[in-house]
């Protein structure tokens, strides 16, 4: 018979570890006490839960796994932007930054420690300037993997996480089902307890997903990465518009607003002579309009190997005094991470880079 891999205790939600703990006969208070350890206290193994029954601890282990991941790499310092890089069980990389106080970005108040993590290895999706889907996609991550992300930084960092964005490597809404359910334990008040208004998922443009996030009762955040205001410049930059071009996504937001009650954000790089014009701003800003959404201009991150570059500081401003006038709630993104190489991504890709060199010679 096939070996079938055990799954993880914390990509259970807390009904199904109910239910799980309820077959095997335990008394209802074990759930509170098992999310207690998961959760609040962030024990590494069965056996720190120490207030649990020891055969009931040996059960739990043979039946459920409790992998952690391995943290290979940590960039950037206490009080900018840190950059981690983590080892899964099965030896893929992924990352996740922690950046520290900042002017609102995506909360409506000033967001405090902000998370951003991962939900695939690589990316399918291929976007011209971004650093993963350079080396294509490998696979989604499970639940648990996503959750680790947060539990190992605030081990790290040793401060409490309160802001968590899906902006690092991969496409959330192409892992739809395994976001959703890390989102639900991320929610919960027996899980890490961070309230939805505090989670952003961020998408290159998944329409029907997006829909399938509207009707999520959860009123979590949208972030849509628009990067062109038209079909040509989506084009050129972002494969994924061939399949759902500028019309359907637009379609898609509306639906999406008229179901939640946060305004939904438009993410845009700003690049050098590809989608840096007073047209392209000023169409951004009657798509705005449309969606009352708000729009988080990021000058473009170099990536190695890749052929755009930024545009200059006041044609940075320009584009955003152009969003302003038209009434537009519209920020530019600070360097904040530039110098570590803070896009999604770049840290994996170097040091994928730098273990085949090593393996080569
Ligand atoms: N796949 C999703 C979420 C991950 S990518 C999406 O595309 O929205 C999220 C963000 O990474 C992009 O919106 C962009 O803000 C950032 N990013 C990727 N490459 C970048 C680069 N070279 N420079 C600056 N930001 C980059
Ligand atoms: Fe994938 Fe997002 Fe990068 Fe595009 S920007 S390749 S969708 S991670």
């Amino acid at each position: 018979m096939a070996n079938v891999a055990k799954t993880d205790i914390r990509s259970l939600q807390i009904e199904e570890l109910r239910e799980k703990l309820r077959e095997l006969g335990q008394p209802n208070y074990r759930v509170g006490q098992i999310s207690d350890w998961l959760y609040k206290k962030q024990v590494e193994s069965f056996e720190e839960m120490t207030d649990l029954p020891h055969e009931l601890r040996g059960l739990l282990a043979k039946l459920f796994a409790f992998d952690r991941l391995e943290l290979v790499r940590v960039l950037g310092s206490e009080d900018t932007t840190r950059k981690f890089l983590f080892r899964l069980g099965d030896v893929n990389l992924i990352e996740s930054v922690l950046i520290p106080a900042s002017p609102a970005l995506y909360g409506e108040k000033s967001d405090r420690r902000t998370i951003c993590i991962s939900t695939q290895v690589g990316c399918a999706y291929g976007c011209k300037f971004c650093a993963s889907g350079l080396e294509g996609f490998s696979r989604n991550l499970r639940a648990n993997e996503i959750i680790d992300q947060i539990l190992a930084v605030e081990r790290e960092g040793g401060e409490k996480i309160d802001n968590i964005v899906f902006m690092g490597m991969g496409e959330p809404l192409a892992n739809f089902d395994n976001v959703m359910c890390a989102i639900r334990i991320i929610n919960a008040p027996s899980g890490l307890g961070i309230g939805a208004r505090r989670i952003t998922v961020s998408t290159s443009g998944l329409a029907p997903q997006i829909r399938k996030l509207a009707d999520e009762p959860l009123q979590i955040r949208l972030a849509v990465s628009l990067h062109g205001a038209t079909d040509n410049v989506r084009n050129q930059i972002m494969p994924i518009n061939r399949r759902y071009n500028l019309d359907t996504l637009l379609s898609a937001c509306d639906y999406y607003v008229a179901h939640k009650k946060q305004r939904l954000t438009f993410e845009y790089i700003l690049i050098a002579g590809v989608n840096d014009g007073d047209d392209q701003a000023n169409l951004l800003a009657q798509h705005a309009r449309r969606l009352s959404a708000k729009v988080n201009l990021i000058p473009y991150n170099t990536v190695q190997g890749l052929e755009w570059s930024r545009p200059s500081r006041n044609r940075q401003e320009k584009f955003l005094s152009i969003l302003r006038a038209d009434g537009i709630a519209a920020t530019l993104r600070s360097e904040k991470g530039h110098d570590i190489d803070a896009a999604c991504g770049q840290l994996r890709l170097q040091t994928n880079r730098k273990e085949r060199r090593q393996i080569t010679v």
